[in-house]
């Protein structure tokens, strides 16, 4: 019998999710929940690290963050398309581990790859509840379907404060020394302080949209129901911790 997960999230490439996500993800599975990443590609076209080096690194980061289960689909890299093959793939991911919540990449996103894993996922979600579609396993459809930001930000459907996991979220994304560290020869965006910093950057503005240090935000284009409006946080007035320099978020290396 194979583990239900409660939230499976799906990246194009193998740092995607903790780069968008990671911190929603850190939290719910201290929360309990049991979280899981697709990787659809192995990172083979990035111009740093194997794909041997980004799975152990990938392995590594979903440890730290907490994961249940981390796979790697291994659909080509900057060639991944939406098509019979690919779509099976997603599904069978989806219908194996009958996720509560299913979450791929912003269908907006300008990198040709997000856009398709985008598609991919929303259209292999609706499939896999499909009793005959030629895929293996039982039919599901996951009743609720969001999409996550990582080259374009938009106005997202609602935000989740990750304030106090930002340090694992550091912790995790650093776990991709090939990209994020300086040790390759070959300089890129990604590899450059700045770009984590710029990470930081964007989590800290959609905090301030809720008054919180860190936050993530979610886009779901379906209407979602609430059963509870208790359930909902508003701005509060000040914060129940002061915060002193010692316990100020500080992420490493900038
Ligand atoms: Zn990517």
């Amino acid at each position: 019998m194979v583990m239900e997960l409660d939230i499976l999230v799906f990246g194009a490439h193998p740092d995607d999710v903790e780069i968008g996500l990671g911190g929603t993800l850190i939290k719910h599975a201290r929360m309990g929940y049991k979280c899981g990443i697709v990787d659809i590609t192995a990172g083979e076209s990035g111009s740093n690290g194997t794909p041997e080096v980004r799975r152990a690194e990938a392995l590594k980061a979903a440890e730290i963050m907490g994961m249940a289960m981390r796979d790697c689909l291994g659909f080509p890299d900057a060639r991944l398309q939406v098509n019979e093959d690919s779509l099976r793939g997603v599904i069978e991911v989806i219908r194996r581990y009958k996720p509560k919540v299913v979450i791929g990449p912003y269908r907006k996103d300008k990198h040709p790859d997000h856009l398709r894993a985008s598609q991919l996922v929303r259209e292999a979600a609706h499939l896999s509840g499909l009793r005959r579609y030629p895929a293996d396993g039982e039919p599901h459809r996951p009743p609720v379907v969001g999409e996550f930001f990582l080259a374009v930000y938009d106005e997202p459907s609602f935000i989740i404060d990750t304030s106090d996991v930002y340090e694992t979220k550091i912790e995790a994304l650093y776990a991709h020394q090939s990209q994020f560290g300086m040790v390759e020869d070959t300089e890129t965006l990604v590899n450059d302080p700045r770009f984590v910093r710029m990470i930081q950057s964007r989590d800290q503005y959609v905090g301030s949209l809720i008054q919180v240090l860190y936050a993530e935000g979610l886009y779901m284009e379906q209407k979602l129901a609430l059963d509870d409006l208790m359930s909902l946080r508003g701005w509060e007035r000040g914060w129940k911790t002061r915060l002193t320099p010692d316990n100020i978020v500080e992420s490493k290396e900038l």
